[in-house]
């Protein structure tokens, strides 16, 4: 048999005999890659150690350490867990879908018998036996009628129906390990017992394809890990975050609600307003001193435009409609093309360019029912969107403003962050020349910048290369928020222009940019990240005034009346009640500042100051109370 070249991660070429496993291959390399390896990446494709390497590659691999190792783990973990319902509820279960999903996986199943909690440790049990029988986990390919009969047969009509719903030139792909095949395009571990830690985690009803059409199956949660160590982790994580969630810290905080008569447009109360209005005051400020002008479009626009923004070919099913005096309009779900209709209401000169004009603006988006979760997952949101028109030999500088703007937002909330450029796709529009440029521009920005990036190959949209922000909260946690997205198809489509120094009319290029990504959303992590503990700058009451008696309660107003006047957020609790009482309360509140008064600090003209998390910080002088509270505010700290 003819050697073959293979090229590792770190450069190093490795001849091999053509068929050799990339188990085998991970073995000849070193043991501890052997036991720690879990899949791997041949010339950028994700497959199992078991297949045979026939041709010159690439080879990359995969352990948990890396998210794509951890998927494959996973996935193999849902099979797991489809088996042991199968030996636990016979023959009559329905298998639907079960995959990995970011931190674990899931199967959905139709079965008569209605799953609860204590099943799951049932059913967990039984996963660890398949478990600790270490069975070698065996694909095959077949044809599709094959691969029908052999579903039809076991009375697997969801499997039947995926099958015949796939694309004709489809590989169609089986796993088994025991006595338990799984129709499944991979990857997945070699054996079952490469799964050291487990947990089945809860229960919900999923629509089949996620449709309320058909019947709701039944859904498992689940996660798994390499090393239990890794599992107490992540177990210990999700109890904090569960603490911090924000959609019940935004019930006792009162700052928003979501209620039937819209589902998934949200309601911001009084509270929840004040933490929008300074965000949007901080994003307003910044984006003038960045040289952005604010405009503001309309929500509904005639329905041609958006078949002209091909909206209408991409993005209808997202889309809500409606009819004004019998001409039909839809209800945006984007902000670009009412900002190009704003760029075409006048000629353009390049020496204007590049002109940044910026949008809070109001979107609505169809979502499932079922994908809807508090502020995270809206049916309507804010985008602090911008579209940047540009000479392409701006584009690198341009690119560096903005992630010099994004920079300053997410450190003032103390989120760090990374950045993943995604490149050329297959089917994208535009020639390669002006990929080439677009995309070197993105990377030069970003290493000028000195940013460490990510890159995604051919994961940009078809009309341009992107780069994504992936914010770390306070407990660890990734949220993707900022994008910079170069467009090559809106200027094309809209005829958008400007006239040279020759003076030709030429393209601009653009870009669409979000830093918060949405406000709803942004406004979601920023309740979980600081569980709800806001810095001062945003709190909705900054000060709160505590008399002890009745009797110090004009002293109280007074001085509320006094921070009114410099801005600062006050409310005083004149309530009858124990101070012990009126102090624990606002604890709960979580207000950064409280200020106990007695007749002693009245007399004085003084406060006693409580700072969270600080407890008692003595008792000062009113001005020398109102300097630090404005300095706290001013400086934004944490
Ligand atoms: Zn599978
Ligand atoms: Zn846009």
């Amino acid at each position: 048999m003819a050697n073959i070249k293979i090229t590792l991660k770190d450069g190093s070429v490795k001849e091999v005999v053509q068929g050799t496993t990339l188990a085998e291959l991970a073995a000849s390399l070193s043991r501890s890659l052997a036991k720690s390896t879990l899949a791997a990446k041949v010339d950028g494709k994700v497959i199992d150690l078991a297949r045979q390497l026939d041709h010159d590659a690439t080879v990359e691999f995969l352990g948990a350490d890396t998210q794509e190792g951890l998927d494959a783990l996973r996935h193999s973990a849902s099979h797991i867990l489809a088996q042991a319902v199968q030996h636990l509820y016979g023959d009559k279960v329905q298998f639907g879908i079960g995959p990995w999903i970011a931190n674990g996986f899931y199967y959905d199943i139709d079965i008569e018998h209605t799953f609860v909690p204590e099943d799951l440790v049932k059913i967990e049990a039984e996963m660890e036996k398949i478990i600790k029988q270490d069975l070698p986990i065996v694909r095959q390919e077949m044809s599709r009628e094959e691969a029908i009969r052999f579903f039809e047969e076991k009375g697997q009509h969801y499997k039947v129906e995926l099958i015949r719903d796939l694309p004709a030139d489809a590989v169609i792909s089986l796993y088994t390990q025991g006595d338990f095949t799984d129709l499944c395009a991979g990857p997945h571990l070699p054996s079952t017992g490469r799964i050291k830690a487990l947990k089945l985690q809860s229960l919900a009803g999923a629509y089949w394809r996620g449709n309320e059409k058909n019947k709701m199956l039944q859904r498992i949660y689940g996660t798994a890990f390499e090393k239990k160590a890794d599992l107490e982790a992540y177990l210990t994580m999700l109890e904090e975050a569960a603490r911090r969630d924000h959609r019940k810290l935004g019930k006792e905080l009162d700052l928003f609600s979501m209620q039937e008569e819209g589902p998934g447009f949200p309601f911001f109360h009084a509270k929840g307003m004040v933490i929008r209005n300074e965000l949007e005051s901080f994003w307003r400020k910044l984006h003038t001193k960045f040289g952005y002008e604010e405009i503001k479009t309309p929500i509904i626009l005639n329905e041609e435009l958006w078949h002209k923004s091909g909206h209408w070919d991409h993005y209808k099913e997202n889309m809500y409609f409606t009819k004004i005096d019998d001409a039909d309009y839809a209800v945006k779900p984007m902000n670009c093309p009412g900002g190009m209709l704003v760029y075409k209401t006048r000629h353009h000169s390049y020496r204007e360019l590049p002109i940044r004009a910026a949008e809070l603006g109001l979107v609505h988006r169809h979502e499932l029912s079922g994908a809807l979760h508090g502020l995270m997952r809206v049916r309507s949101f804010t985008q602090d969107d911008a579209h940047i028109f540009m000479l392409p030999s701006q584009i690198k500088d341009e690119i560096m403003g903005v992630m010099d703007l994004f920079d300053i937002v997410y450190s003032t909330f103390g989120l760090s962050y990374r950045a993943e450029l995604s490149t050329k796709p297959e089917n994208s529009m535009g020639s390669e020349e002006v990929w080439e440029v677009a995309t070197s521009a993105l990377q030069q920005a970003l290493d000028e910048r000195k940013m460490p990036y990510k890159i995604n190959p051919g994961d940009g949209a078809f009309y341009g290369p992107k780069i994504d922000f992936h914010l770390k909260d306070s407990i660890g946690r990734t949220w993707q928020c900022g994008t910079i997205q170069l467009d090559m198809l809106m200027p094309e489509r809209f005829d958008l222009t400007y006239i040279g120094e020759d003076g030709q009319r030429h393209r601009p290029v653009m870009i669409h940019r979000v830093a918060f990504g949405s406000m709803e959303r942004f406004i979601g992590i920023l309740i979980e990240h600081y569980a709800g503990a806001f810095p001062a700058w945003i709190a909705p009451v900054q000060v709160k005034i505590l008399p002890i008696t009745d009797r110090n309660i004009a002293y109280a107003k007074r001085l509320a009346g006094q921070l009114r006047e410099l801005d600062v957020r006050v409310e005083v609790d004149e309530r009858s009640e124990k101070i012990g009482y009126k102090i624990r309360e606002a604890q709960m509140e979580k207000v950064p500042f409280m200020l106990v008064l007695g007749d002693k600090e009245e007399e004085a003209e003084a406060v006693a100051v409580r700072v969270r998390g600080k407890g008692d910080v003595g008792t000062m002088q009113v001005a020398a109370f109102q300097d630090m509270v404005l300095e706290t505010i001013k400086t934004k700290a944490q």
